[in-house]
């Protein structure tokens, strides 16, 4: 099984928060398209012929290009050498050409709320999409403007109820919690509103202040008041006793589904499944080494004409790929499982995790059973510097 990501490296306008990597001019739409497909068509092996389970279109901004075009790339993918194709193409005359040749079970698109329109719904008929993930972040217009995002509250709530009326209900949206020009109030409003939406999936991540950001700027010269961490460490905690309330299962630290409705790409990153990620700056991993393509447009669409490597790489070594299972295992509901740094990574390695995880199920961060360690709800506070604890160096 395998993931193929694909990043779409445009946006309106830069969110005061980003710093993935995206441009707001859209003078390299098609040229941008070509390359991409160049890419496709050039990487073969990475994979090694994995069945591909699940294709995701994030980015930047999908939805700035139509469905039609998004399901040509997709179709691209699909007909390429990337994987192990193992069902022929349906031979019936509705089937041919648009029926997906590979097991592929989830196919995935960012949508921003001012880009879900009833053209862009209808649009969508027929293509292979069959989950939407939406970047709403908030529910209040006075939050969207300081975020510096492109669309309203209004357009978040149309985008969501546009998709379910045409029958889409796989759809996950996105909310940042801990901005500085919110309030607790309004926090606990935005979870009332998502929950009460009928979607079966909400992403929240807190706020961080990325080096080189609007964001940044603004709490260096004091134009904004900075991040609260308290207020954070609330609003998460609000988060989590809803969710809970509602029936959601938070099944990574920042990922909460009603059961059954995880996303299946994403899990994958977690569990240590093989993906393969095209466009500028997307990563990929096959499992020993993981690569990154440059984060250049220009460069990486040079590349793509002269058939040139756009990318680098760096082969795990074992410490490396422990670290890597701790710090991803630890974040989901599924755990860190000690008999499976045992088979993987020997009894030296498996002896260093359980001296670093019993004093951390005495102060009530982890939790075990039969051998698989959890978070517990005040560990999930501290996710990334228990991880860092049980780290090997090597
Ligand atoms: S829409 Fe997403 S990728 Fe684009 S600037 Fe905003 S946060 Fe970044």
């Amino acid at each position: 099984m395998a993931g193929i990501y694909i990043h779409i490296p445009f946006c309106k306008s830069k969110c005061h928060y980003c710093n993935f990597f995206s441009l707001a001019s859209l003078k390299l739409k098609e040229p941008f398209l070509a390359a991409l497909k160049q890419e496709i068509a050039q990487t073969r092996n990475y994979l090694s012929r994995e069945e591909i389970n699940t294709i995701y279109f994030g980015g930047g901004t999908p939805s700035l290009y139509s469905p039609g075009v998004l399901q040509e790339v997709a179709e691209l993918v699909d007909h390429s050498p990337l994987g192990g194709n193992t069902s022929p193409p349906d031979p019936s005359p509705q089937g041919e050409g648009r029926k997906i040749r590979t097991i592929t079970r989830e196919v995935t698109v960012e949508l921003n709320p001012d880009d879900v329109t009833e053209a862009f719904v209808e649009q969508l008929a027929g293509t292979w999409f069959n989950r939407f993930s939406i970047g709403i972040q908030s529910f209040f217009d006075e939050d969207l403007k300081y975020l510096n995002r492109t669309h309203s509250a209004g357009q978040a709530m149309h985008a969501v109820k546009l998709l379910q009326e045409a029958g889409y209900g796989n759809i996950s949206i996105d909310l940042i919690y801990g901005i500085p020009s919110s309030t607790p109030q309004r926090w606990l409003k935005n979870l009332e509103i998502a929950f009460s939406l009928g979607v079966p999936h909400i992403s929240a991540y807190a706020l961080t202040v990325e080096a080189k950001t609007p964001l940044a700027w603004m709490i260096d010269r004091q134009k904004s008041a900075p991040v609260n961490d308290e207020v954070q460490e609330q609003q998460f905690r609000q988060l989590i006793e809803l969710a809970k309330s509602n029936g959601f299962l938070q099944y990574e630290i920042s990922n909460f589904c009603k059961p059954g409705m995880h996303a299946l790409h994403n899990t994958s990153y977690w569990q240590g499944v093989p993906y393969l990620g095209l466009g500028p700056s997307a990563h990929s991993y096959n499992g020993r080494a993981r690569r990154w393509n440059v984060s250049n447009l220009s460069q990486y669409i040079a590349g793509m004409a002269n058939n040139a490597c756009v990318y680098e790489e760096e082969t795990l070594s074992p410490a490396q790929q422990y670290n890597e299972y701790v710090m991803t295992s630890l974040r989901t509901m599924w755990g860190c499982d000690s008999n499976k740094i045992i088979s993987d990574f020997g009894f030296t390695i498996y002896d260093l995790f359980i001296a670093g995880v019993l004093p951390m199920v005495s102060r009530g961060l982890l939790t075990e059973i039969s051998g698989v360690y959890f978070l517990t709800d005040e560990g999930k506070l501290f996710a990334d510097g228990i991880a860092a604890e049980l780290f090997v160096a090597g």
